[in-house]
């Protein structure tokens, strides 16, 4: 795709035509700011993000608890991204050729990345994750991530997002595609990858959402620069049928399809005991304990053993003001740390350990509510 491409380009420009200058980083990261996306910086002439500051390269150190993003650094890449035009300015003042990073979650987009990478068929059964691909589909050309994704649209009578001209649509420097759509719900639709395990779409296309960012129209890249094609530059609704599909394939997770989540029946059961109600010892314990249990939605990067730890903490301080007995407190947290990360029981069991032993020592006193 990418040689006739650039062909097509060539002939276009003719002995003394002026050609547009490139867009300045800096124009493109205002310009998605303006959209409402955050930005990020991405190291010079690469699509990955621009480096962490030295105590964030500190081995064993991650983001959950960094103030890096907070105070300004763009430390973490997506975590870092921001629609601040200060703070736009500062960094591209610092870093003036540095790409541009979209944070797609916070931005609300759902970006699918189409990949056309060389790599020998996979079992046809893995073609599209779920849906086994009848023997009478002749797969003779099936090659890359452009095809898979034909494929299932085919197979849903869907237009195929690869054409979809009323939509945002960037080609990437390696002849990839990337198909933008907006995701106006406030359902966290989550990021995958297509050859990886757990959830997927299709063979070579990646989904880009909560937990992933993609590279600005107009980048430019020691690979190349990631264009615009046609006229269109607004992202579209996601289409209904392929919301259903990022449904199908575990893009969604269980939490935002099933509403609020519910704490475990014992924790029901040991604050009903307890005669706590929603305003009692329940109630400081539950935003803790569901950060700790909307962690189940992704394997890895949702800083699971920190959320742990501070409900672990704060169950702590609840034993020692005398509103659960420390065994009904360690079964809450072993509940729902399992349900979050299953078979990490032992892991888990340490840090619910420490955690409440910490709290233990700083009460919880709570108002008796009449
Ligand atoms: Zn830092
Ligand atoms: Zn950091």
């Amino acid at each position: 795709m990418a040689p006739e491409l650039r062909v097509r380009g060539f002939s276009a420009v003719r002995p003394g035509t002026v050609l547009p200058a490139a867009p300045r980083s800096v124009d493109i990261a205002r310009w998605c700011a303006e959209q409402g996306w955050p930005v990020h910086p991405l190291a010079f002439g690469r699509k990955t993000p621009a480096g962490n500051c030295g105590g964030c390269r500190a081995p064993g150190h991650t983001h959950s608890g960094c103030t890096c993003p907070a105070e300004g650094r763009w430390c973490h890449g997506f975590r870092a991204a921001t629609c601040d035009a200060e703070r736009i300015l500062r960094w591209w003042r610092k870093a003036p050729e540095a790409g541009v990073g979209v944070s797609c979650g916070p931005a609300g987009l759902v970006v699918i990345d189409i990949d056309a990478h060389g790599q020998s068929l996979p079992d046809r059964d893995c073609l599209l994750p779920g849906i086994p691909v009848p023997p009478q589909v002749d797969l003779t050309g099936l090659a890359n991530g452009y095809h898979t994704l034909a494929l299932l649209a085919a197979l849903r009578g869907a237009p195929d997002p690869a054409d979809d001209e009323d939509t945002l649509r960037v080609r990437t420097p390696s002849g990839g595609l990337h198909v933008w759509y907006r995701a106006p719900d406030a359902r966290s639709w989550q990021s995958s990858a297509g050859s990886g395990g757990g959830r997927a779409l299709a063979w070579q296309v990646d989904v880009r959402a909560h937990g992933g960012y993609i590279v600005a129209p107009g980048t430019w890249t020691r690979a190349g620069t990631y264009r615009a094609l046609g006229a269109c530059r607004k992202p579209a609704v996601l289409p209904a049928w392929l919301a259903e599909e990022l449904k199908r394939t575990g893009h969604l997770p269980r939490k935002s399809q099933a509403g609020p989540w519910q704490p475990p029946p014992r924790a029901r059961q040991a604050v009903a005991a307890a005669g706590g109600g929603g305003q009692g010892p329940l109630g400081i314990l539950v935003p803790v304990l569901a950060e700790v249990a909307a962690c189940a939605a992704q394997s890895q990067g949702t800083g699971f053993s920190e959320k742990l730890n501070r409900a672990s903490y704060t169950a702590g301080g609840l034993v020692t003001a005398g509103f659960l007995t420390h065994q009904q407190a360690e079964q809450i947290l072993q509940d729902t740390a399992a349900a979050a990360r299953p078979g990490q029981d032992r892991k888990a069991a340490g840090i619910i350990r420490s955690g409440m032993s910490a709290g233990a020592r700083r009460p919880l006193y709570l108002r008796r509510e009449g």
